[in-house]
């Protein structure tokens, strides 16, 4: 059996009700993101972010994964995929069933929150808790005084050093590559279809626009990814 390889974009979690960045209406043209120094350097830009975030929580924080998370799932466990590499922040792929140990979150997970300075660990609610006490101030770390911030990899932060060798490892092993939902705009994470192509996969294509690699790929498909991949996932 030929391994495959899912790399999965916000565009998997449209259908959950989790609005992508650059379809119209998509988050980008709403928010200028708030970049990594801005984070650390200014109080007000922290608070923007967690009053941002918490926006989104109301908004979004009851999303449960939709088909194309089901079927990805489905696949890592019957074996058909070595694991998913995803740039998505929203946790839908664990809560689809996907183990950790076959998932590469690149940018981070925004379902939870560390201190940049010491790493302790923080959930939403206790953030949330002090948030709204401060009235709508962020808290800083009880331990070290450091910013607290949601554990995703902001631009111009640093990617993580060993989830960026899983996926290059993964991206090196599989036999077919699955771009899933991504405009593949966002470097260093859209380098990963590319390397695998090199190394000899195929590189496969879902997405509803064109994107920056269809002209790249062995086969691009412009549909809608759940019914794309609701289909791939029970064709045997
Ligand atoms: P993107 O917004 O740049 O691209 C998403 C693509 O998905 C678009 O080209 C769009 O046409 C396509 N799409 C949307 N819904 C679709 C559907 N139902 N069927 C087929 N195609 C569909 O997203 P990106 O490339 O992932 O880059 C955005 C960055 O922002 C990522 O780094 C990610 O971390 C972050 N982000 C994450 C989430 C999330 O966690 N759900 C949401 C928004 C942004
Ligand atoms: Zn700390």
């Amino acid at each position: 059996m030929r391994a495959g390889l899912a790399f999965t974009g916000a565009g998997i979690s449209t259908e959950c009700g989790i609005p992508d960045f650059r379809s119209p209406g998509g988050l980008w043209t709403r928010n200028r993101p708030i970049d990594f120094d801005e984070f650390v350097a200014s109080r007000t830009a922290r608070n923007e972010a967690w009053r941002r975030r918490f926006a989104m929580e109301q908004a979004f924080g009851g999303a449960q994964p939709g088909r194309g998370h089901k079927a990805l799932a489905d696949m890592v466990a019957d074996g058909r995929l070595l694991g998913v590499v995803t740039q998505n922040i929203d946790g839908l792929h664990q809560a689809s069933g996907v183990p950790d140990s076959k998932l590469v979150e690149l940018h981070g997970n925004s379902t939870y929150a560390t201190c940049l300075d010491c790493g302790t660990r923080y959930e939403l609610p206790w953030v949330r808790t002090r948030f709204d006490a401060a009235g709508g101030a962020a808290p800083d770390c009880p331990d070290c005084d450091g910013p607290i911030k949601t554990a995703t990899i902001s631009f111009g932060q640093a990617m993580p050093v060993d989830e960026m060798a899983r996926a290059r490892k993964l991206s090196l092993a599989c036999d077919v590559f699955l771009a899933i939902g991504s405009s593949l705009v966002v470097y260093p994470a859209a380098g990963f279809p590319i390397e695998a192509k090199r190394a000899g996969a195929e590189l496969v294509i879902i997405n509803r626009e064109a994107t920056e690699l269809d002209d790249f790929a062995d086969l691009v498909i412009h549909a809608d990814i759940g019914d794309v991949l609701e289909g791939i996932s029970t064709a045997h």
